[in-house]
């Protein structure tokens, strides 16, 4: 099932904001931070700069965890129709700017907590219908507690894309093989070794 661009850019909203706390550390630290954010993901509409509005959007960040942490649907499906009720969404189609006729749900000067909420509800309701929730995923890496996307047509993806989760891991496995490689040449030395010894033992 494809997957919408709609979708796919509400969501990837919700991994940027998410993926700004990432192991304990913070990088929303402030209202430039958080317009650097926005300027990355394109996202475009009133932006108040306002400690307030910082506030507000780390307080979203916070309950759009949830997407990646809930142990079943129906837990992901209050947090959408949560998002799309306080930001007061009302669908209305739009072709402005040459665009195809497309569905916005906030006026383009209602808060950004608002209109970034109901992007990534609209998200997730597309997700939950087509039955793709299994694509929100927490990075395999350990110690990681980045969340990503997978939108890969196998479902391969596991490792998140904010630090260098895949290749470390890849490092890390390959080290451990070889670890285990020259401690089983080792072994297989000291047996037969000891095989000589006992060979010559009984001479
Ligand atoms: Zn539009
Ligand atoms: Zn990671």
């Amino acid at each position: 099932m494809a997957i919408s661009h709609d979708t796919v850019t509400g969501i990837g909203c919700a991994v940027a904001l998410v993926n700004t706390n990432v192991d304990g550390v913070e990088t929303l630290t402030d209202v430039a931070a958080l317009d650097a954010l926005l300027d990355r993901e394109q996202f475009s509409g009133r932006r108040d700069g306002t400690a307030a509005e910082l506030r507000q959007m780390l307080a979203l960040r916070r309950a759009l965890r949830t997407a990646w942490e809930a142990p079943d649907t129906r837990t992901v499906v209050e947090l959408a129709n949560r998002l799309l009720r306080e930001a007061r969404a009302l669908p209305r189609l739009s072709d402005h700017d040459g665009w195809d006729w497309h569905l916005h749900v906030t006026e383009s000067d209602a808060p950004l907590v608002h209109r970034f909420a109901a992007e990534v509800g609209m998200a997730l309701a597309d997700l939950i219908r087509d039955g793709e929730l299994d694509r929100l995923r927490v990075c395999a890496a350990e110690h990681c507690t980045a969340v990503l996307v997978d939108l890969t047509r196998n479902r391969s993806r596991i490792y998140c894309d904010t630090g260098n989760c895949g290749n470390r891991e890849h490092v890390a496995a390959y080290r451990a093989r070889r670890r285990e490689t020259a401690a089983g040449a080792q072994r297989r030395e000291t047996a037969a070794g000891a095989q000589r010894r006992e060979t010559a033992a009984q001479r």
